[in-house]
């Protein structure tokens, strides 16, 4: 009798402990190869079909579907937000930061995580996209991941590089993307300092928005409009919030919503980026200088003196302990100026056409 009870008790754990697993499924202490971010990124797309739906906005350079989803209900709504991982090849640490926010997000609004415990209640005004590797190319050559790339691996070998291929940050061309926007500063940027020639990073094209996933990413935010862009980078612990150029058109709620992201993570506060020869051309001043909407570069896990990601192990304790709550602080603050961040939108745009 003891017997079958020890069996049954056990059976019942076994089945709890596997619908448990299947219900968190990031391999958020591994190498996150491109091939595993977009199967569960299809899991969980197939999983919360009434929730997410997926799309891609083109392909990469090399012919990898740029992938994304919507979180939202099934009408599209006016609002959004929009985040973005591993615009730089080498910081896979952004890919698994928003996927395992996305995941996390999906088990918080059908009640079976408390890490996002407010979650559900946005989506009825807010649409939240999310798209976890904007460089699949350059992630696959950090990675050394030559399978269905073996055709351009010649020539990506005979480019300038710094170090190793895991520290390759620009794209499978040798065009680092987030020194590729067209915000108007593409001749200002690097100065005489960058390469002039494609490079594992500091390239930034021979013209604005030359890479096609610059080009895409462009097309994309231009027709979508997002409240706020967030870019996930590695490292620093710090987040780019506001450029000399473009700060004033905010009217101070860059710097509120940018605060509470400091107070939740610890992170530094950087002062408003002065020099366009630094600071120009990511995908966050794009959304500011040409659409006057908020663009922030989150920077995950401490600096240190290497230009190679720390190991994919310690995400959890380097990232994910820090960062969790970032983007939901995001979401929420966004979520409560929305009106007056558009209307500072508008206004600003319509500057902009009476310039031209
Ligand atoms: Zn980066």
């Amino acid at each position: 009798m003891k017997k079958s009870l020890f069996l049954l008790i056990y059976l019942l754990t076994s089945v709890y402990l596997s619908s448990q697993d299947s219900l968190y499924v990031i391999e958020d202490d591994e190498k996150y190869r491109y091939s595993m971010i977009m199967e569960d990124l299809d899991y969980l797309a197939a999983k919360y079909s009434d929730y997410v739906f997926p799309f891609a906005i083109g392909d990469s350079e090399f012919g990898f579907p740029l992938k994304a989803v919507r979180i939202g209900t099934k009408e599209k709504k006016p609002y959004s937000i929009f985040m973005v991982g591993n615009v730089h090849a080498r910081e896979d640490y952004s890919s698994k930061l928003v996927m395992k926010f996305l995941n996390h997000y999906l088990l918080s609004i059908e009640g079976n995580s408390n890490v996002y415990p407010s979650a559900k209640k946005y989506l009825d005004s807010l649409d939240i996209y999310i798209m976890p590797v904007a460089n699949p190319d350059g992630l696959k050559i950090a990675h050394q991941d030559w399978e269905g790339i073996e055709k351009w691996r010649y020539d990506v070998c005979k480019m300038i590089r710094k170090e190793g291929f895991e520290e390759w940050k620009a794209n499978g061309k040798g065009i680092d993307l987030n020194d590729s926007f067209d915000d108007g500063n593409h001749h200002l940027k690097h100065g005489d300092q960058g390469e002039i020639e494609p490079a594992s990073e500091d390239f930034k094209g021979y013209y604005p928005a030359e890479p096609i996933e610059t080009k895409y990413l462009q097309e994309f935010v231009n027709k979508l409009k997002p409240l706020m862009t967030i870019s996930y980078h590695t490292k620093g612990d710090l987040v780019y919030w506001a450029d000399a150029g473009t700060h004033a058109i905010f009217e101070g709620i860059d710097t509120e919503i940018n605060q509470k992201v400091l107070q939740v993570s610890g992170f530094d506060l950087v002062s408003v980026s002065k020099n366009p020869v630094t600071y120009g051309c990511g995908l966050e001043n794009y959304v500011r200088a040409k659409m006057g909407l908020l663009g922030s570069c989150v920077e995950l896990s401490k600096s240190n003196d290497s230009r190679v990601q720390y190991a994919d192990s310690l995400f959890n304790d380097l990232v994910w302990k820090n960062a969790s709550q970032i983007p939901m602080v995001y979401i929420k603050e966004v979520f409560d100026r929305k009106e007056k961040i558009m209307t500072l939108s508008n206004a600003y745009c319509l500057e902009l056409k009476m310039k031209l």
